[in-house]
């Protein structure tokens, strides 16, 4: 017997042999993820399927080592479990520790490993869809929460000479920007409330837009329209429609991206960790856009 999924264009079935990926969230209904990677899987005729799974906060731990029990493949993390998970797998990758967030499990020779692709997926996004170097640059962060703390991280990685982190709230910025000084002692490192006066657009290589700030339509701008200018380049983690601010760096002739670029690229590498294959990316990115 076999069943044919839904959304998993290529006519994805579910098998005995099915080897099952899985998505951690509560909500998860909301999530594009299960389209993105079915597509990727059924594009390289692999026998995996992806399914998501609503999983109440205090159920979490029961979930993930269900995970294990179950002989599933991983697993993605999404909103609200990213930092706790952290306490209920067997290893942490560099980056995961590094950014105190886990987006990717992979259940591997018995052990559960978390990673987080978030911080490579939002700079090879980054650098594919501005055209703009990370290496010498100062940026300003929006934002001081799990998305902020994975771009913050790239930005480190990636040879950035200064990042201003700039938060509705002070003092989590503050946490943030000394957490990260602690392992980057050759970057220059500042923290802004959101509402202050922020340091000329003229003093960056580029912001990046790392609040919720945008998700629900008809969300202001984080930043005002003036701010932009120079050359500054514009990066919003929220995908979808574009944001006010988007649409502000637009009429200012800024280059700008939205952030279905990322949200394509960690979960190209997530794909990887899982299968051990190279993912087709466009595939993704057109399920996606579909
Ligand atoms: P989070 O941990 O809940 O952090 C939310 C951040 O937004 C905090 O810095 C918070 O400031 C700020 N914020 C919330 N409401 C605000 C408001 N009204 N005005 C100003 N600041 C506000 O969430 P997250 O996981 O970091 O996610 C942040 C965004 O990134 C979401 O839109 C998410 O969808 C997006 N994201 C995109 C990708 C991708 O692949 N493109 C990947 C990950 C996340 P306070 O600290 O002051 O509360």
């Amino acid at each position: 017997m076999t069943a044919r999924l839904r959304g998993s264009p290529g006519g994805l079935q579910v098998r005995g042999a099915t080897r099952v990926v899985g998505l951690l969230g509560y909500p998860v209904r909301h999530s594009r993820s299960p389209e993105m990677h079915n597509a990727a899987f059924a594009a390289l005729g692999l026998d995996f399927c992806y399914v998501p799974f609503a999983v109440p906060p205090d159920a979490l731990k029961a979930a993930v080592r269900g995970l294990a029990a179950l002989g599933v493949v991983g697993a993605n993390v999404t909103i609200p479990h990213k930092e706790l998970v952290i306490s209920y797998v067997d290893e942490l990758s560099p980056e995961a520790r590094l950014i105190g967030a886990v987006n990717t499990i992979h259940h591997h020779r018995g052990r559960l490993i978390g990673y987080n692709t978030d911080a490579t997926g939002f700079l090879r996004a980054f650098r594919e869809d501005t055209g703009v170097a990370v290496r010498g640059g100062r940026f300003l962060v929006l934002g001081a929460g799990g998305a902020a703390r994975a771009v913050v991280a790239a930005l480190a990685l990636g040879g950035a000479r200064g990042v201003t982190v700039a938060n509705r709230s002070l003092p989590k910025a503050r946490r943030l920007v000394a957490r990260f000084r602690r392992a980057f002692t050759r970057l220059d490192w500042s923290a802004v409330a959101l509402s202050g006066e922020l340091p000329s657009s003229r003093s960056f290589r580029g912001v990046i837009q790392a609040t919720s700030v945008g998700m629900a339509p008809g969300d202001p701008s984080p930043l005002p329209a003036t701010w932009l200018g120079g050359s500054v380049a514009v990066y919003d983690l929220v995908y979808g429609a574009p944001t006010a601010l988007l649409r502000a760096a637009k009429t200012r002739g800024v280059p700008h991206a939205g952030g279905l670029g990322m949200l394509v690229h960690q979960g190209a590498l997530a794909f990887t960790i899982w299968t051990g294959r190279r993912a087709p990316v466009d595939v993704m990115r057109a399920a996606l856009l579909a």
